[in-house]
């Protein structure tokens, strides 16, 4: 495999099609992955592994769901790219809208930069301001915007994290540490009325699962409304995972914008961004703020978004008075998962801290809990590092690195989290 690998790196960059897949933060030669199916994932050897990576998110009924593919096969059958405006697009944006009623208007994209990427130019466009605050630590695709150097403490003019975004650009972008009121409120105070829009993820997941302190998406959003700030929730990994209508619904705040993608695709490549009518509407061609896309609205894709939603309003739809909904029998069973894994780590006084919501979840290496990005930076990647691989030894695939979420699928079922325990107790004990 790795010789397979050693090969990839003579025609493909670092012999990754995105960087954390290299595995630099766990070091040893990533596992190329053949096939996919419910909870597991098995390797070009044939080796088997419960994936709770799960393409990054995008997979919350797993691999490959059965239903999902025979309906493919037959969409596949009809055409796979018209370019053209289609009745199955305006259902996707129809049903979108009805999971987020902060979302009157939506467009569909192809990735989860594209959406961000847009909703940046949107928001400038639509507000006629320039600058665009973010979070110390949050990661918003790679939109040259927001690849600002996600440094301790509150870094009032960007450094470029990437080279190749411009200096000039970078010091458009200003960061703050999440869950500091008094962080925001300092810099709004400054930069307020120049800033067009304040990106976050709700739920900040890459650097690792972060949680909104009591209050303070509410603070948010009464600043961002008091300077004119268009709010932008990323709900690229929250969104229909933490609640069919994301982070916005789970905590009752109502962004200006929202960006979707991962779940919302099903694993294909498609993404969202939407939100209030009269922002929306200043898009091309009736608006004066340009975003196109060849493969925009991808008619497999739509097909597999809209069965992905039709899913996930059956699990949270209760089908008879006496039974529970699907949705609450999964995430019972996955904070069962994350008690007893917790109670492991309390018996065995373990400098570990488990971060988690719903099914997303993070095991930090670290002494102190974990609220921000300067905390999160505190964890021992070294002794991550070992955990996962001893992880991966015991044919579990956790995501390659220390400041990423783990995802958990409904084919997870209580026997396969159970195999899973097993697999983090054994590694664990190999981490210390
Ligand atoms: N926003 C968030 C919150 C993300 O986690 C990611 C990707 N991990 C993106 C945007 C970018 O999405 P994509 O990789 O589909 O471009």
């Amino acid at each position: 495999m790795n010789q397979i690998f050693q090969e990839g790196k003579r025609v493909i960059p670092s012999g990754v099609n995105s960087p954390v897949r290299a595995f630099g933060s766990v070091g040893g030669a990533p596992v190329l992955m053949a096939k996919g199916k419910g909870p597991y994932l098995w390797d070009e050897l044939g080796k088997r592994y419960i994936d709770f990576c799960c393409s990054w998110g995008p997979l919350l009924f797993g691999h490959a769901p059965t239903d999902l593919v025979m309906h493919l096969r037959r969409e596949l059958n009809r055409g796979t790219s018209f370019g053209t405006a289609t009745a199955k697009e305006i259902k996707l944006a129809q049903e979108i809208a009805l999971l987020y009623p902060n979302i009157r208007k939506v467009r569909l994209v192809s990735s989860g930069t594209e959406a961000v990427m847009s909703a940046i130019r949107l928001a400038r466009g639509f507000t006629g301001r320039k600058k665009i605050l973010k979070i110390d630590g949050g990661y918003h695709g790679h939109v040259d915007s927001l690849l600002i150097k996600a440094g301790s403490g509150l870094t009032t003019f960007g450094v470029p994290d990437s080279a190749g975004v411009p200096e000039e650009l970078a010091k458009l972008t200003l960061s703050v540490p999440f869950n500091d009121v008094e962080a925001l409120e300092k810099i709004f105070k400054k930069e307020g009325k120049k800033i067009a829009a304040f990106i976050l993820e709700p739920i900040p997941a890459n650097m690792g699962v972060v949680l909104p302190k009591r209050g303070y998406l509410e603070k948010v959003r009464e600043l961002t409304k008091e300077y004119g700030v268009l709010l932008i929730f990323d709900e690229v990994i929250t969104g229909f995972r933490v609640a069919p209508g994301g982070a916005q619904e789970h905590f009752r705040v109502r962004p200006d914008l929202t960006c979707l993608g991962k779940i919302l695709g099903g694993g294909f490549p498609l993404a969202a961004f939407g939100g209030r009518r009269d922002v929306m509407d200043a898009l091309a061609p009736q608006g004066n703020v340009y975003q196109a896309g060849t493969l925009s609205g991808n008619p497999i894709a739509t097909r597999a978004a809209l069965w992905m939603i039709s899913q996930i309003k059956g699990k949270y739809a209760r089908k008879k008075l006496d039974q529970a909904q699907a949705a609450v029998r999964f995430h019972a069973r996955v904070e069962n998962f994350y008690l007893e894994l917790q109670s492991y780590i309390y018996k065995k006084a373990l400098p570990v801290q488990l971060n988690s919501v719903r099914s997303m979840f993070t095991l930090f290496f670290n002494e102190q809990p974990v609220t921000d990005f300067v905390s999160a930076k505190k964890s021992n990647t070294k002794r991550f590092a070992r955990f996962f691989h001893a992880c991966l030894k015991r044919g579990l695939y956790l995501a390659p690195s220390q400041f990423e979420a783990n995802f958990i699928s409904f084919a997870h079922t209580d026997g396969v989290l159970k195999q899973a325990m097993k697999a983090i107790s054994g590694a664990l004990s190999k981490a210390f």
